[in-house]
């Protein structure tokens, strides 16, 4: 997220910069546009330090992941081979999430206050499809998104584990 807004916001300054310089030569410095572009650039220049001290902040950041195992039931209806058929899975799901450890308690969050139990709640023994039209590993996890989100979670990493061997995960942007 930082970063997208760190090249936003250099393209922008190089942007000014070559206007300025058009504005220069055309009417040389010092004129009202001129000036005005100046200000622009410097406001950017701060802005532009300030990320770079909170991006340098986040490196004391830590992850920490807890896992819950969820039997559901389930079936994809668009499926060609097999997965057309009503079957289950014993799925893992895993739940990260970044910060810097509290000053205090030394912890990123206690892990038992790392929602699993809330997933085990309200997916265990479930049919997934009553939850999704088609609950593929990677529709699963925009579900429990979704759905930690509404209960005030927001883990950076969700992964899911449809078998040993098989995962679908996603990184979410601090405000999606
Ligand atoms: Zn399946």
């Amino acid at each position: 997220m930082e970063l997208i807004k760190f090249i936003e916001m250099y393209e922008k300054m190089f942007d000014l910069k070559e206007k300025r310089h058009e504005i220069e030569k055309e009417q040389g410095y010092c004129t009202r546009d001129w000036n005005k572009m100046t200000n622009e650039i410097l406001k950017l220049y701060v802005e532009i330090n300030d990320l770079k001290m909170k991006c340098k902040k986040k490196d004391n950041e830590i992850s920490i992941s807890k896992e819950v195992i969820l039997e559901c039931a389930h079936k994809l209806p668009n499926h060609k081979g097999k997965c057309k058929n009503l079957h289950g899975h014993s799925y893992k799901v895993v739940l990260t999430f970044k910060a810097e450890p509290d000053k205090e308690t030394g912890m990123v969050m206690d892990f038992s206050d790392v929602p699993t139990k809330l997933l085990e709640e309200k997916y265990d023994h479930q049919y997934l499809n009553n939850f999704m039209e088609n609950p593929t590993a990677e529709n699963f996890i925009i579900e429990i998104h979704r759905f930690l989100k509404k209960k005030g979670y927001s883990p950076n990493i969700i992964e899911v584990w449809e078998t040993a061997k098989c995962k679908a995960f996603k990184t979410f942007m601090e405000n999606e």
